[in-house]
């Protein structure tokens, strides 16, 4: 019975012993001294150190000076209590290198329950602590840049606005955008736009102090913020000296890039408590330094904020606009300066919103495009204004050729052509009484499927004219290739021609051109008499203008088509 209890507890011990030496965790035994008496063979690849070198000498030689003296304190204090004691160590390799082990290290008593011995469990825990580590960065920085990111732009923002309002210090948050990313993107690969930001994120820095952070938002947008300031002047400061750093092209592989930006800014006060707010006002003044002609920086203004939401709101509103019959159209003539006649119209667009009023197509086609809505709008108004055309015509009033603006968009659309045909047919108008006014951003942007639209257009009698001429690219080769019966010189250079000669000049130029390309040629925005003879002097077909006749209702045009022949009546023969 003995023998056989004897060789059972032998063939225990025996496989404790296996289960020890062969346990991934090192383990190691010292004696109440501290003196290593044993250690498993995982002792040694966790530690360096070859066990019977370590027998006999003290753990102290595992010590990487990373625990201070109070850390040891407590822990002998616990075991000399014959308490076990557990925490997290660093210690050094034998090689020189730190490990980190989650160690266990529990007393052995004896029968009076006097300590004999330590018993310490190292668990290396150095991978696990490099991995949590390598997530808690990606956390809270891009990968492409390695910048910290907008969760690590949230958590300093939450800082720097207390702190600032504790301080009475101020805070500014820049938000940077390129102006022209797509491109490089198009042009040159993502690969390419990819070592761009990384490049742009290195030049930015450099022109930081240490205590300013940038941020990668996303896309091409940076972020930068700039803590303890005084005044709105440091952070326009910084705004300068960001897009400066933006002059000297950026090496990127074998080629050089060069992008511009944008930059929205806006400085803490005293009741910024919101960072996402504070946020939102930066994205504002982006949004204006962009609209505002790029590469520049503005900073946030209250009056943004109620244009964004004027804006909002109309966009919301617009749908139903359209639906309840809240889009007009107002009608101005143009007047030929030989016979002074009217020899055309141009429909303008209004919108009567119930709330705001008369909201003008400046303010209204921007939102029409962005909101997707700028198709079920310009049908509306190709729609009303042949309709109109139509209804004149069969008053036996003159028939007379209807203008109307094309939103840039519109033409990218492949079924423009027979929309437009449908609803010519649809109002019964002859095709050569619709024009329609394009202006140079369309040509500029065109592909060969906008010229082939156009010469549709024209081999079915459509009449088409470019307006706003001179103010965008005024290309000649736009004019030379496409099919264009009439050129708008834009207001801008006609207003002040009398007291401006360079307008002047340009003016005549323009006149002079399209005689010479066989186009006809129409002012625009006179508003004065003196106007029409300086006009009439330099060879002008027609005019167009407050001083003519202001925009008006389908009646009021009427009654000018019906009254008189003469239409700039003021002005002496
Ligand atoms: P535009 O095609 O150059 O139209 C002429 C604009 O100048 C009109 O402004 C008109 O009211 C204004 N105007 C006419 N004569 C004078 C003048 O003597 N002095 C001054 N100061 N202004 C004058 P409106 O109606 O506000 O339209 C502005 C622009 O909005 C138009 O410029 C046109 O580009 C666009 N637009 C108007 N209707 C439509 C439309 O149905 N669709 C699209 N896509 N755009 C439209
Ligand atoms: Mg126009």
């Amino acid at each position: 019975m003995t023998s056989e209890r004897d060789r059972e507890m032998r063939g225990t011990t025996r496989l404790q012993k296996a289960a020890i030496e062969s346990a991934a965790n090192a383990i190691f035994i010292t004696n109440k001294a501290g003196v290593i008496v044993w250690a498993n063979p995982a002792f040694e690849v966790l530690t360096g150190h070859p066990v019977d070198e370590v027998l006999g000498s003290n753990p102290r030689v595992l010590k990487s000076g990373k625990q201070d003296d109070k850390f040891y304190r407590d822990l002998w204090r616990t075991l000399l209590k014959g308490e076990v004691w557990q925490g997290r160590v660093t210690n050094r390799h034998k090689s020189g290198g730190l490990y980190t082990a989650e160690q266990t290290i529990t007393p052995i008593l004896d029968g009076d329950g006097v300590v004999t011995h330590f018993v310490a469990i190292h668990e290396d825990i150095t991978a696990r602590l490099a991995s949590e580590e390598r997530i808690a960065h990606m956390a809270l920085h891009d990968f492409v840049t390695d910048l910290p990111n907008r969760y690590a732009l949230d958590s300093r923002l939450d800082v720097e606005l207390i702190r600032a309002r504790r301080l009475g210090t101020r805070v500014a948050v820049l938000l940077i955008d390129f102006d022209n990313f797509k491109e490089v993107n198009d042009t040159f690969g993502h690969a390419a736009g990819d070592e761009l930001l990384i490049a742009v994120g290195q030049r930015l820095k450099r022109t930081l102090r240490d205590v300013d952070m940038i941020c990668r938002l996303g896309g091409d947008e940076f972020a930068v913020v700039q803590p303890d300031i005084t005044n709105r002047r440091n952070a326009a400061n910084l705004a300068e000296r960001l897009l400066r750093a933006f002059v000297e092209s950026f090496d990127v592989g074998s080629q050089e890039i060069s992008v511009n930006a944008s930059i929205g800014v806006s400085v803490s006060n005293r009741e910024t408590t919101s960072k996402s707010e504070f946020l939102r006002e930066a994205d504002l003044a982006l949004y204006r330094a962009k609209s505002e002609g790029r590469n520049t920086y503005r900073f946030f203004k209250s009056e943004m904020d109620r244009e964004i939401k004027r804006r909002v709101k109309l966009a919301q509103d617009l749908h139903r606009g359209i639906q309840h019959d809240e889009l007009f159209l107002e009608y101005q003539p143009q007047v030929d300066l030989g016979d002074r006649r009217i020899v055309g119209i141009e429909a303008l667009l209004r919108w009567r919103h119930p709330e705001l009023g008369i909201v003008a197509p400046s303010e209204l086609v921007p939102i029409a495009e962005s909101s997707g809505l700028i198709e079920e709008v310009g049908e509306w108004v190709l729609q009303a204004a042949c309709r109109q055309a139509k209804n004149w015509q069969s008053r036996n009033l003159p028939a007379l050729p209807v203008a109307v603006n094309l939103s840039a968009v519109r033409l990218r659309d492949p079924r423009f052509v027979s929309k437009v045909s449908r609803i010519l047919a649809k109002s019964e108008l002859e095709p050569r009484y619709l024009e329609l006014e394009l202006t140079e951003r369309v040509l500029m942007e065109g592909k060969e499927s906008v010229k082939r639209t156009l010469e549709t257009l024209d081999d079915l009698g459509v009449r088409i004219s470019l307006d706003h001429f001179g103010t965008g690219y005024a290309s000649l080769d736009y004019l030379r290739r496409h099919p264009l019966s009439k050129i708008k010189i834009d207001q801008s250079f006609v207003h002040d021609m009398e007291t401006n000669f360079k307008n002047a000049a340009i003016v005549g130029a323009v006149i002079d051109l399209a005689a010479k390309l066989d186009l006809q040629v129409i002012a625009e925005g006179v508003e004065a008499a003196d106007l029409v003879q300086s006009l009439i002097d330099e060879g002008c077909d027609e005019v167009q203008g407050f001083y003519v006749s202001r925009p008006g209702s389908a009646e009021e045009l009427m009654l000018l088509l019906t009254n008189g022949s003469d239409h700039i009546q003021a002005y002496p023969r």
